[in-house]
């Protein structure tokens, strides 16, 4: 039975070839032969193929005419299609292309990010008949010319198929006497194919989705009436629209009425017929915010949340594609969402870091977005009360507009500027033990609760003590696997490791000198927590930090609702009470300690201190009462607090950007950190003074090379880091020494990534 081969061979024309992008970390793409099919197989189709002796997933992602010059002469056909139409569409195609040669990314890495992992093949693949395998199993007579071709042992494996209706190909091939030829052979032959379980899964997970946003109320909201500011920013937009690429800075203060434009101008994108995009930081992503776009546009939105089961975000995704949906909402990955006839991409807080994707495919969210804009001809709007200085600096260079919302839009506190910020010296008020609530800072509680409002005391670190030493040997407790102290978290009962997530029960004595005089330093949010509650016994507390969020789906959004009812008086905690939240009844924030991120040894440290700063003073005097932003600090002169009492974000900006231009830092300058990393320090470190003398080798005078260092997190999850640093104007050379660096050969235990565009110094 080996001749029927070549005639089954021959009965039909050989297939189409196809370029195609495999889902690893591989930087080129690879021809393969289609199967025989009327027509082409569209661009961005997934695909199964024999990839290196393994079966990969791929997509597909040119039609080349010709067989390329440095293609291996046998062209090996694809396995399978998975799904029947293609999960890529060619914009997001496009961005991802773009995005590769960017981020010197391998193509379908970067093509995996984009879809949502619903929607990926994954590798534990089910394999099921065909039509014609069916009838080949039943031994029917319409099985055709083509199952002649099969012997005894795929006739048994056909059998065993469709007993189990699927049957995992790793199963198969563990037990088939057929072996994974012959399910090759099956699959080429067109009697098995690879079981879409996926879309199975997505169709039940759509009834959830629809469930879930016919209980969002129908778009019934009245649009307010926009004031002088937002009608002339929306103007500008709406001027702008449909009248190709433009990016727009709308940068206005918190409750300036922002969203309230994002929605404006999507309304007008929608009304043509096109689609919009918005991103949100992750931590933004709140059901208020859904809500607030759920009320004006109904079932239009489609809400991207990380936490949205993959099933369900997968059919998300493909009602977005097939236009069924106009608009997608979500964080990070959004960026990638397969919006059709994209007229409106919005990116609010566009200045948050959460847009950076910080490991695998590192990229950032803001940048491409924009990309996406141009190569859609659509409009991107950049919103943010303290843009990044990239952005600030593309203002300055004219490529992007700037439309300003100086006063708050809520008519209750209408026109009113941002509360006032006054400075609290701790070095005239001594805050007392672990400097916490100075005096002044505590009076102010005392006079807030006594008014019946509320107040915000922020601080940017959570957890007890943010270290632990032993008084009597200066011992400090480290994470095993990193080179970073652990943190105490007395409520949740243990040590944390703040980078890789490892826990460790509190212990009682030293591990060193075995003394029992183990203490905590540095401050969190939890021991805020404990002081403010022995400080104001009567007080209604809570606390709104990481832990609060896993402590439990939901946990965040009661505490929220809390403030929101005037059920609680202080609250208290990181970052996660910055964002998108609007409480009326706050009229004191208290920003705790920023000395610490002030005086971080990154080039960023005060652009974000700034910001965050700015962020959490915006929560006080939202609603009728003006309110108070006290700042406890041991560094009141520092630019970013002096600009901050001001709400001078120009000054900042303006100031920040003289230091950076002549430091040579972004926006100045491009930035490329090559992270070496792997289990034995020595071996990264040598390879680090590799990559490092390639660098210099291939670099001209307009790349600085530095390094190789060691990173200042020099160890995380038990495996050693090192760092080499391009800097330099020209992003070309910067990337040519880059892919000079990814060229070198290594040793198997040592991996490099390239970050372009650094966010972290870590
Ligand atoms: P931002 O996004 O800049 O923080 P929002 O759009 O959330 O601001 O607006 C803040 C508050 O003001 C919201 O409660 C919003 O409904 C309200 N608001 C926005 N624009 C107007 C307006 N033109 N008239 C009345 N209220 C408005
Ligand atoms: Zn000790
Ligand atoms: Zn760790």
């Amino acid at each position: 039975m080996k001749a029927p081969r070549d005639r089954s061979g021959r009965e039909s024309e050989p297939g189409a070839l196809l370029e195609v992008a495999v889902a690893l970390p591989v930087a080129d793409v690879f021809t393969y032969r289609d199967l025989p099919r009327e027509g082409r197989l569209p661009l961005g189709s997934q695909v199964v193929v024999p990839f290196r002796g393994r079966k990969v997933t791929g997509f597909v992602v040119g039609h080349p005419e010709a067989i390329p010059p440095d293609a291996p002469e046998k062209i090996r056909p694809i396995l399978a299609v998975v799904g029947d139409s293609p999960v890529l569409d060619q914009a997001v195609l496009d961005l991802c292309r773009w995005a590769a040669s960017y981020y010197l990314a391998p193509l379908g890495e970067v093509l995996c990010a984009a879809l949502p992992s619903g929607e990926r093949a994954s590798s534990s693949r089910r394999l099921r008949l065909t039509a014609a395998g069916q009838a080949a199993a039943d031994g029917s007579a319409n099985a055709g010319l083509a199952a002649m071709a099969l012997d005894t042992a795929d006739r048994a494996l056909l059998a065993r198929i469709k007993q189990a209706r699927t049957l995992s190909q790793a199963h198969v091939a563990r037990s088939s006497s057929a072996g994974m030829d012959r399910v090759t052979f099956l699959i080429e032959r067109g009697f098995v194919e690879v079981a879409d379980t996926l879309r199975g899964a997505g169709r039940r997970r759509r009834d959830l989705g629809t469930a879930d946003s016919e209980g969002a109320p129908p778009p019934s909201e009245v649009p307010p009436t926009l004031n002088a500011h937002q009608e002339a920013a929306f103007s500008a937009l709406l001027g702008a629209l449909d009248r190709g690429y433009a990016t727009f800075l709308l940068q206005g203060i918190t409750g300036s009425g922002k969203t309230e434009i994002y929605l404006r101008i999507i309304a007008e994108a929608r009304q043509r017929g096109r689609g919009a995009l918005v991103l949100v930081p992750e931590i933004a992503l709140t059901p208020q915010l859904a809500a607030r776009f759920r009320a004006r546009f109904g079932d239009d939105v489609a809400v991207l949340h990380s936490a949205v089961p993959p099933g369900e975000r997968a059919a998300a995704w493909r009602r977005l594609r097939r236009g069924e949906v106009g608009i997608a909402l979500g964080a990070r990955s959004a960026v990638f969402a397969p919006v059709r006839d994209l007229a409106v991409v919005v990116v609010d807080e566009e200045h948050d870091g959460s847009f950076k994707q910080e490991d695998g495919f590192r990229y950032h969210a803001r940048d491409l977005a924009i990309m996406r804009a141009s190569q859609a001809s659509a409009l991107a709007v950049l919103g943010s009360a303290t843009p990044c200085l990239e952005s600030y600096h593309n203002v300055v260079l004219g490529r992007f507009g700037r439309l300003l919302l100086p006063v708050r839009a809520n008519p209750a506190a209408a026109g009113r500027p941002l509360p006032a910020v006054e400075i609290i010296d701790l070095r005239r008020h001594p805050a007392g033990p672990g400097g916490l609530l100075s005096p002044p800072l505590a009076l102010a509680v005392d006079q807030t609760l006594a008014a019946g409002e509320q107040s915000i005391l922020f601080l940017n670190r959570r957890g007890f003590s943010t270290m632990v030493h032993c008084c009597a040997c200066g011992f400090v407790l480290r994470c095993n696997a990193c080179a970073v102290s652990l943190t105490l978290h007395r409520a949740r009962g243990h040590l944390l490791c703040h980078y890789c997530g490892r826990a460790e029960p509190i212990r009682q004595l030293c591990p060193q000198c075995k003394s029992p005089s183990l203490e905590g330093m540095g401050s969190g949010t939890e021991r805020v927590e404990a002081q403010v509650r022995e400080r104001f016994p009567g007080a209604r507390v809570a606390r709104l930090d990481r832990d609060t969020a896993d402590g439990g789906r939901g946990r965040v959004e009661e505490v929220l609702a809390r403030v929101q009812r005037g059920d609680l008086d202080i609250l208290i905690g990181t970052q996660m009470v910055t964002k998108g939240h609007d409480f009326g009844n706050v009229t004191l924030v208290g920003i705790l300690q920023p000395d610490q991120g002030i005086h971080l040894p990154d080039f960023r440290a005060a652009e974000r201190s700034f910001q965050v700063m700015e962020q959490v003073a915006g929560r006080a005097g939202r609603g009728e009462r003006p309110g108070r932003i006290l700042v406890q600090t041991y560094s009141p002169e520092h630019p970013a607090i002096q600009f901050l009492v001001r709400h001078d974000y120009e000054g900042f900006a303006r100031d920040e950007l003289a230091q950076r231009e002549a430091a040579q830092y972004p926006p100045y300058s491009r930035m490329v950190v090559l992270r070496l990393e792997g289990r034995d320090a020595r071996e990264v470190g040598d390879a680090a003074g590799d990559v490092a003398r390639c660098a210099r080798a291939v670099a001209d005078t307009s790349t600085r090379v530095l390094g190789p260092s060691e990173a200042p997190i020099p160890r995380l999850r038990g495996r050693a880091r090192f760092q080499v640093w391009l800097s330099g104007a020209d992003r070309g050379k910067l990337l040519t020494v880059s892919r000079a660096a990814q060229r070198m050969p290594l040793p198997r235990s040592v991996r490099l990534e390239v970050d372009v565009d650094p966010q972290s110094v870590l």
